[in-house]
């Protein structure tokens, strides 16, 4: 089974993602369209919340207007870039809950160590969106949604900015059934896992810390 990729190509997901790659791209300015572009996205993923019908009055007269329905919403932060994420899908869904899950990557191995998980209840009857900018080898991902899995959940997409072909590759073969939305998928990773052409370290670039 191959799973899916959604590619946001919209005319200002793209604008704005190419201005986050400039390297001369301010922390403030950078931090600033993420938060803008994560909006987009997350009105992409979000994009199949079923709906129900509600009876409302207008100043005109009564109707039946959709009103969302089902699963609760869960945005799961993959520490610590994923957090750049949040912000602007908690523009969107103010009442969406937020869980963290925090993994480093090995430098030598490039493997995901976990060293923090806090998760909402109820996680098993929540819709989860797991938010991590860059899908490069795909092991931190793979790592954090096993876990989610492992927690309960059941109904789970990942939305990140950037992939790399072998991260969706690896992704995919570990979890075919967890749709991907990426803002664009770029060439190759480098030998250090970077995503090229990419955009650098996601959370140096919107922290400051290099
Ligand atoms: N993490 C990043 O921040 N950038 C990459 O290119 C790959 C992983």
């Amino acid at each position: 089974m191959t799973g899916s990729v959604t590619v946001v190509d919209h005319p200002l997901v793209q604008h704005k993602l190419t201005l986050m790659r400039e390297r001369d791209t301010p922390t403030a300015v950078f931090r600033q369209l993420l938060r803008e572009i994560s909006l987009l996205l997350a009105y992409e993923v979000l994009r199949d919340l079923e709906t129900t019908l509600r009876t409302i009055e207008t100043p005109l007269a009564e109707m039946e207007a959709p009103v969302l329905k089902g699963k609760k919403l869960c945005f799961v932060s993959i520490l610590r870039a994923g957090n750049g994420l949040l912000d602007g899908m908690l523009d969107l869904v103010p009442s969406a809950r937020v869980g963290h899950i925090g993994l480093y990557r090995d430098p030598e191995t490039l493997m995901a160590v976990e060293y923090y998980l806090k998760l909402p209840e109820g996680i098993e009857d929540r819709q989860i969106v797991a938010v991590d900018p860059m899908l490069a080898t795909g092991n931190s991902a793979i790592a954090a949604v096993q876990r989610l899995k492992q927690a309960g959940a059941d109904s789970i997409k990942l939305a990140c900015l950037l992939a790399a072909p072998e991260g969706i590759e690896s992704f995919h073969a570990a979890l075919p059934d967890v749709p991907i939305y990426t803002a664009a998928v770029d060439t190759h990773l480098n030998d250090h896992g970077y995503i090229v052409p990419g955009l650098g370290d996601a959370g140096d670039r919107m922290y400051g810390t290099k």
